[in-house]
């Protein structure tokens, strides 16, 4: 399971860091560029609303321009339909002083009112005065029945037409009225150069079109008498026939709508490049005719375009790179967390291996401590049961000593009991042969011999407790006297050096002086037992007066010492050391100095050795009177 964990964790971020270093730059980039575009399309049709919206304000503005350089005119035929002189021109046979006088008129009129040029048409078609009388080109004499406007105004008093001038070779828009009074017609003829130069001007594309679509003023001069829809054969045939236009060829306006934009158009110009215009239009008032408006687009909107898309690029690569900036962090974090996991599953199997190797060791130490403890229990076991053993050994070792003893004191009684036996049976015969001298021999000799009997049980008796002992002052420098007396031939013969303090003068103990003497006796026995053999053999014994009226005496020797063991055991009957012992003389010793109202206790003498230190009461010292 954790193969599989940790397969899935190693496979798994490669792909993704893959993934994420190919596909989220591209996904960025394609971000960015349809951000940029969307931005820009968005931009492009707010600066084309606002477009829209100015150059409608400045179509309604050239409209209402145009139309008051119109109506401004529009009334000057009727005014001058109704003036006498004019009407009198137009009559029979005007004399020349007439015609020249209306002439001048005429031309002042026009110069006034900006009319291109004023004249009057009798009734039968032929000018008889003009504003342009004196000018190469005048109109005078010309016969201008065929035309539309003159006919209109004779027919129904009024009349209108935009056409280009037969002599003049310019257009302009002719308006006329019927004389009521001779019968003839008063044209003026409107141009719009200013209004062209204007337009002109102000850089955007102006023309003015009439009811059929074709152009008659137009800021540009190559627009005029162009059309905005294709002309009909027949319909060229008449405007020719009428001269409206003169030869022009009423070609198609270089415009070409946009696709999907239907205010939009491209302009071509020629050999220029075509560039993309708004195009509006409205009527203006009074005629049937529509003025357009060619706003170019370009240069406004494409400055908004470009703009958006800086802008947009900008953003969304910036958000691009900010959700980069941040899936980049939470990929890490979750890296980092993976890490972190995977680190701590580790952790967590080491620590288990760790804890079961700590479990198996403590099993083994525990079954190795559970070993020892047997180990130890079995030793201690042998070791009871050998101490048992010794103890039931040295037992044995004792009653075969006492049996020894035993047989030793009946060796001994026995020996003088046969002699008794034999001295008696020879008394006896002696007695019997008269021979009483030497049966009295036997006799004393029997004597010696029960004596000598009494001797040996007296001193068997020594060895057992007195039932009431004696406690009288003793002097205690006679009882050591005497024990040393006992002891120092052996010493001397072992080598060994014996010393004693001296007591002072007329120290007295209270006790059994005999008893005492045999306790001292034996422990400088044990002393000498002790000292033999060991390369400065001593034994000394020492005398201290102890508070509340009680004396030491210590006998000290240069032996092995007394272990512990041993210690605990010294004064047990029957417990011994030695082969040939009885272990009798300290269990002995001691009932006897305790008998004396003492005691007897042995110490190991840390500088080696043993010291056997007996207290004994003082006796009192006695005042002579
Ligand atoms: P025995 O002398 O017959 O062994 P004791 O009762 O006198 O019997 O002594 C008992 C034991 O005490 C001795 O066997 C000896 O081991 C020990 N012992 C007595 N005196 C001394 C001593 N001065 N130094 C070392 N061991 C002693």
């Amino acid at each position: 399971m954790n193969q599989n964990s940790s397969l899935r964790g190693g496979t798994e971020p490669r792909w993704r860091a893959r993934w994420h270093r190919t596909l989220v730059p591209v996904a960025c980039l394609i971000l960015v560029l349809v951000g940029a575009w969307l931005a820009g399309r968005a931009a492009e049709r707010w600066a084309l609303t606002d477009l829209r919206r100015t150059a409608q304000a400045a179509l309604a503005l050239q409209v209402g321009a145009l139309r008051a350089e119109m109506q401004k005119q529009a009334s000057l035929p009727l005014a001058l339909a109704a003036d006498p002189e004019i009407a009198a021109v137009a009559g029979r046979e005007p004399g020349q002083p007439l015609v020249t006088r209306v002439n001048r008129r005429l031309a002042q009129i026009a110069a006034a009112t900006g009319a291109a040029v004023i004249y009057v048409i009798r009734s039968d078609g032929i000018t008889v005065a003009a504003s342009n009388a004196g000018s190469e080109r005048s109109f005078l004499g010309r016969d201008y029945a065929f035309r539309p406007y003159f006919r209109q105004a004779m027919t129904g008093g009024a009349g209108s037409q935009f056409a280009l001038g037969t002599v003049s070779g310019r257009a302009g828009l002719y308006l006329s009225r019927r004389i009521d009074e001779s019968g003839g017609v008063v044209v003026v003829k409107i141009e719009f150069h200013d209004v062209e130069a204007a337009w002109r001007q102000s850089g955007d594309g102006v023309f003015v079109a009439d009811a059929r679509g074709i152009v008659l003023v137009a800021s540009d001069p190559t627009w005029n008498f162009a059309t905005l829809r294709e002309v009909g054969e027949d319909e060229r045939k008449r405007i020719r026939a009428a001269l409206e236009f003169g030869d022009a060829p009423l070609t198609a306006l270089p415009l070409h709508p946009v696709r999907g934009m239907q205010d939009l158009v491209r302009v071509g110009q020629g050999s220029r490049p075509a560039r993309t215009a708004l195009a509006l239009d409205a009527p203006i008032p009074g005629t049937d005719w529509r003025l357009h408006t060619l706003t170019p687009v370009g240069s406004a909107v494409d400055r908004e375009r470009v703009q958006a898309w800086i802008i947009a690029a900008l953003g969304t690569g910036l958000a691009c790179i900010g959700i980069a900036t941040v899936a980049g962090r939470r990929r890490r974090t979750r890296q980092r967390l993976a890490q972190a996991a995977t680190r701590r599953e580790e952790l967590e199997r080491s620590v288990r291996e760790r804890t079961m190797e700590l479990t198996d060791a403590n099993r083994m130490l525990r079954l190795e401590i559970e070993e020892r403890r047997r180990a130890e229990e079995e030793r201690r076991q042998a070791e009871a049961e050998r101490e048992r053993l010794g103890r039931e050994l040295a037992q044995a070792g004792r009653l075969a000593a006492l049996g020894q003893f035993a047989a030793s004191m009946a060796h001994e009684i026995n020996q003088p009991l046969a002699a008794i036996r034999s001295y008696a049976d020879n008394a006896a015969i002696l007695v019997r042969r008269g021979r009483g001298e030497e049966a009295a021999e036997n006799a004393f000799a029997i004597g010696r011999l029960t004596d000598r009997i009494g001797g040996l049980t007296r001193q068997l008796k020594g060895f057992a407790r007195r039932a009431s002992p004696r406690r009288e002052p003793v002097p205690l420098a006679d009882i050591l006297a005497n024990s040393l007396e006992l002891v120092e031939a052996r010493a001397k013969a072992a080598g060994i050096a014996l010393t004693a303090e001296t007591p002072a003068p007329g120290l007295c103990v209270l006790g059994d002086g005999p008893r005492l003497e045999q306790v001292v006796v034996n422990l400088l026995q044990n002393a000498l037992d002790a000292a033999a053999g060991h390369t400065e053999p001593r034994v000394s014994i020492l005398v201290r007066n102890l508070p509340g009226e009680r004396v030491a005496v210590e006998v000290r020797d240069t032996g092995p010492g007394l272990p512990e063991a041993i210690r605990a055991q010294l004064f047990d009957a029957f417990f011994t050391t030695k082969s040939d012992g009885l272990g009798l003389g300290l269990a002995i010793a001691r009932g006897i100095v305790e008998d004396c109202g003492g005691s007897l206790n042995a110490l190991d003498d840390p500088a080696g050795g043993a010291v056997f230190r007996m207290e004994l009461a003082k006796a009192p010292v006695e005042t002579t009177p």
